[in-house]
């Protein structure tokens, strides 16, 4: 295991006299040449994956009573076992290797500080709340052939991919957005944002948005009933939910490739045999549950590889071919999410390269998935008397959208 480290850094020094070009910062801070600062080395990095807490220290340097003393210490604040890969981490110790502080940010909220009490006898531990602010912004944004996906336009717009995966989760059931984004498609969505000292940080909720996709206007408003729980509803206060995902393939903008060369585009396949759609992707791509539902079976055979095949509402079943595996739980009789990973591009049974075929059957006739998935019914409108409310807010929010 190697702990990823972002950057190193000495943050003063007093090995070389100040005033030397060596140490101009303790030079200028003092004007003197003698100097007993303390020397400060700090690493930041992020928590590489599969590691526990104690181990990162260790390859950090930390020596073994140490690490058991931190651990120990945290203890009471803070479970261990809840250490998560790609949280940022930081170590300050002295030269000398004596700690002076070790902070873990557990989640944007919120991180955890192990420091030494005056003298150095025991060790504190506290979770500490990170400061923060919170803003509304809109970003806008068109796709082009110079960033022919959403991720790139997205980027264009100055913000994160994050951004972009929770406008297509939004409209996950009206758009696939590996596939189905054009040359001269435009957004606009209206979210919240956090601000860490000064600058923005992660995202809150998105309030709206807007996708002028293949000439149509896709409009999304976030809204809660009361006593209910937040969902997203179009102009008419239906919910933009459907039944069926437009895609069984996650979105994910590190491996859509654009309009313009789309590997993932599908083709319908008609011979009675193979009936279905086949989706050229990469390898190892998440394949998710078109809508929730139970696993009738996960199997292999030589012709269909890998494949599961799950019973939903309505009379209606999915299918996912040649996959290289089965996501974690996915076995006959087990629930699943729509959206939730059921298992992975591959190339198993007889396929001549990475690819899912997707079926669909009602009543056990095989019918035209994307088809199917279109012409299904809008999904439930909010009640009547909610939707004064709701048009208040939309009309707002159709305003910031602008
Ligand atoms: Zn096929």
């Amino acid at each position: 295991m190697t702990v990823a480290v972002l950057s190193t850094a000495c943050s003063s020094t007093a090995r070389t006299p100040a005033g030397t070009a060596e140490s101009p910062v303790a030079a200028s801070r003092t004007g003197r040449d003698i100097l007993l600062l303390s020397e400060t080395h700090r690493v930041t990095g992020v928590v590489p994956p599969n590691t526990t807490l104690s181990a990162m220290l260790r390859e950090l340097g930390i020596e073994s009573t140490l690490v058991e003393r931190i651990i120990n210490s945290a203890r009471p604040v803070f479970d261990p076992r809840r250490l998560r890969s790609d949280q940022p981490f930081s170590l300050a110790r002295t030269i000398a290797g004596a700690l002076e502080a070790f902070e873990y940010e557990i989640d944007n909220r919120s991180f955890l500080r192990v420091w030494p009490d005056a003298g150095g006898a025991t060790l504190r531990a506290e979770v500490l709340p990170i400061p923060r602010t919170l803003e509304y912004a809109v970003a806008k944004g068109a796709i082009t052939p110079e960033n022919p996906s959403l991720f790139g336009a997205m980027g264009a717009a100055g913000e994160r991919p994050e951004l972009a995966v929770a406008m297509a989760e939004i409209l996950s059931g009206e758009v696939d957005f590996n596939t189905e984004l054009q040359a001269d498609d435009t957004f606009s969505v209206s979210f919240e944002r956090f601000r860490r000292e000064g600058r923005p940080d992660s995202y809150g909720v998105v309030a709206s948005l807007e996708l002028r996709n293949d000439g149509r206007v896709l409009r999304a408003f976030r809204f809660t009933p009361a006593g209910g729980k937040p969902g997203y509803y179009d102009e008419q206060g239906r919910s933009v939910r459907r039944f069926f995902l437009r895609s069984p393939l996650k979105f994910e903008p590190r491996i859509t490739s654009g309009f313009s060369r789309n590997r993932m585009h599908p083709v319908l396949h008609t011979a009675r045999a193979h009936r279905g759609v086949d989706y050229g992707a990469p390898a190892g791509a998440p394949v998710i549950a078109a809508a929730a539902g139970t696993v009738v079976s996960a199997t292999f055979d030589n012709t269909n590889g890998r494949m599961v095949r799950l019973r939903h509402a309505s009379g209606y079943e999915s299918y996912y071919l040649h996959l290289s595996g089965f996501a974690g739980g996915v076995s006959a009789g087990a629930r699943v999410e729509q959206g939730q990973t059921i298992g992975f591009v591959g190339s198993t049974g007889l396929a001549t390269g990475p690819h899912l075929h997707y079926g669909l059957t009602r009543g056990g006739v095989f019918v035209n998935p994307l088809r199917e998935q279109r012409n299904m019914a809008p999904g439930d409108p909010l009640p009547e008397a909610e939707m004064a409310a709701f048009r208040e807010q939309r009309d707002k929010e159709v305003a910031a959208l602008r």
